[in-house]
């Protein structure tokens, strides 16, 4: 169907006006302390999220304001801005009385379900970094993080604990406590772990937060590069001024708003989004503990009243396959705002919304580095279907060509392709990568962060997205590394050498595929393929292993030995080979 290229904005679009109503103005005049000003600050000084996000509302009129309607499968739990001051207090007190210091790090692995709130917020409170893991990791992708990270807590489960943590447990030495959630608020004695409901029991409701200012640790996120093991990308307490300025600019906040992030706090937006920002606006959170299920997500938005919904574009490219018939059993008058993260959003999605839904989805960019939002489209100005949007107040966006020098310089034309960068210095940027001090630098070039990612701005100063620019694959929204699942393949003892690689998707964006050669002795067979997917599904989880394996009697590599991973994918694809000058003679 041919649509126009611009969704113009109406009045009548906007149900309230909007946060961020000149663009132009807004962004001139910006100034991240004005945003410093607006937040409470710790009594006495310093910064916490928790005091930010929870304290300085229990304290005030939100105190009985629901902050978290959870959603179970048959009944739901609300939790007020008071009583997750008094819960979290008493894990902070939890932390303390195991002798669970300001720095130490804390991981965690659950589903979406209130313990793991109250357990990040607790943890701010008592200077804990928090390190939240994916639920559908499988067992090596949790030893390997929390390895790295030197996790001295883990909080998860009974359930997951015993399908993928007991068996890792020997391998993690600094590990000194293992709290568990039981299915009916306790845990069964599990030998070497403590039970989460007994020590919340037993603990005061009275804590003072520890002192923390801007620059202490509060998250540590994982994310996959191309190479090597994971990236812990540390990150600070003053990073509350951009989940703040972004609550307000790009989500739209408003005091009144019940707003529903469909994000899993295991990945960043959970945390940043799903967490932190709504709770910095006061607003009533909805937080579904189910999977995806299109009938459920349509009734949630219709029966909650949800008036901000920030979501994916797998999960509306699921909702799309799922047909506008299941839609239309419901009405939503209440819903004002949409916005879409985590891979690009296509124009076909963007149209979608409005016709489905009434409201187009506003698609914006970001990435586990940069803590929060930084390119959206917002309600303020029109949307260019495709577009990610424009950068948001306070964030300078760029278009850089490296020089040969490995100097960068900004790209004055319009529509011409180079990689993303942004003006370092935003409150939520990434303090660092964990042991790693050498990638972190790789990062930079001179006053410009570069994100890896390859767009183009067009001449009204909109973004473009066009791909990555390295191999990491992003599925359903969440980046995975071709190396972890190379290396987890390599254990099987008929893998001699494997290359993974993304492969599009209509649904998921990328699916994982494989390619593997076989050692000496070993047949390529149906019956193998199956036995290394479900190799790798066991040691990797269903969230990083591959979907398809193919058998090749070798590998293209580099003369450095490199698998290249672009050379199997262009020939997967069918896509010319581009340049092979550097590939090995076989
Ligand atoms: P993560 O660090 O897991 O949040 O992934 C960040 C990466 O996801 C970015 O570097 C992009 O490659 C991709 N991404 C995030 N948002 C968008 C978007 N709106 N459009 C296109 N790609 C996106």
């Amino acid at each position: 169907m041919d649509r126009p290229s611009i969704i113009r904005k109406t009045a009548a679009d906007l149900r309230v006006p909007p946060n961020l109503s000149d663009y132009a103005a807004t962004c001139a005049t910006f100034d991240w302390d004005a945003v410093r000003a607006e937040l409470a600050g710790l009594p006495g000084g310093g910064l916490n999220i928790a005091h930010e996000a929870v304290e300085r509302h229990a304290c005030g009129p939100l105190h009985d304001k629901v902050a978290f309607r959870f959603l179970g499968t048959h009944s739901s739990r609300d939790i007020r801005y008071g009583e997750l001051s008094r819960l979290t207090n008493r894990f902070a007190n939890v932390l303390k009385a195991l002798g669970v210091g300001k720095g130490e790090r804390l991981f965690l692995l659950s589903g979406r379900i209130p313990e793991l709130y109250v357990t990040v917020l607790g943890s701010f409170k008592n200077g804990t970094v928090v390190s939240p893991l994916f639920s559908a990791f499988g067992p090596e992708p949790i030893a390997t993080r929390i390895k790295l990270g030197e996790g001295a807590v883990l909080v998860t489960t009974e359930l997951l604990y015993e399908r993928k943590v007991a068996k890792i447990r020997d391998q993690l030495p600094t590990l000194r406590h293992v709290l568990l959630v039981g299915e009916d608020g306790q845990a069964t004695n599990v030998p070497g772990t403590l039970d989460f409901g007994t020590l919340m029991a037993q603990a005061s409701d009275d804590f003072t937060i520890v002192p923390t200012g801007p620059e202490d640790l509060s998250l540590l996120h994982f994310t996959s590069g191309t190479t090597g093991t994971p990236k812990g990308a540390m990150h600070v307490h003053g990073a509350v001024a951009t989940h703040w300025a972004t609550g307000k600019y790009a989500l739209d906040l408003h005091a009144d708003d019940i707003y529903w992030c469909t994000a899993d706090p295991g990945w960043v937006t959970g945390t940043s989004y799903g967490i932190i920002a709504p709770l910095l606006h006061g607003v009533t959170s909805i937080v579904d503990e189910a999977d995806f299920d299109a009938e459920r997500w349509y009734r949630i938005l219709d029966e909650q009243k949800v008036s901000v919904w920030y979501t994916a574009p797998t999960a509306i490219r699921m909702l799309m396959k799922a047909g506008a018939e299941i839609a239309r059993k419901h009405a939503y008058p209440s819903l004002r705002f949409v916005a879409s993260v985590g891979e690009p959003l296509n124009p076909e999605a963007v149209w979608w919304g409005k016709e489905v839904l009434g409201l187009p989805i506003h698609d914006n960019w970001w990435q586990t580095e940069t803590g929060g939002i930084m390119i959206a489209n917002t309600p303020a100005f029109d949307i260019k279907p495709g577009s990610m949007g424009r950068p948001l107040p306070g964030i300078e966006a760029a278009i850089v060509k490296k020089e040969s020098d490995g100097k960068v310089s900004p790209v004055d034309t319009a529509d011409t392709e180079g990689e993303l960068a942004l003006k370092a210095g935003w409150p939520s940027m990434l303090r660092g990568y964990l042991h790693n001090e050498e990638r972190y630098k790789k990062c930079f070039a001179g006053e410009w962060y570069l994100t890896g990612d390859l767009a183009k701005r067009d001449a009204d100063g909109w973004f473009w997205f066009v791909g990555r620019a390295d191999d990491v694959i992003k599925s359903a929204g969440h980046l995975i590394g071709p190396f972890e699942v190379e290396s987890a393949l390599m254990e099987h003892p008929a893998v001699a050498e494997a290359g993974v690689i993304g492969k599009p998707d209509e649904v998921v964006g990328e699916v994982v595929k494989a390619f593997v050669s076989l050692k000496k002795g070993f047949e390529a067979s149906d019956t193998l393929r199956l036995e290394l997917l479900g190799h790798a599904r066991k040691k990797l989880g269903a969230a990083v292993a591959p979907k398809e394996i193919d058998f090749l009697p070798s590998l293209p590599r580099t003369r450095s030995g490199k698998i290249m991973r672009r050379l199997l994918k262009a020939r997967e694809l069918g896509l010319p080979e581009g340049d092979t000058s550097t590939l090995e003679s076989s």
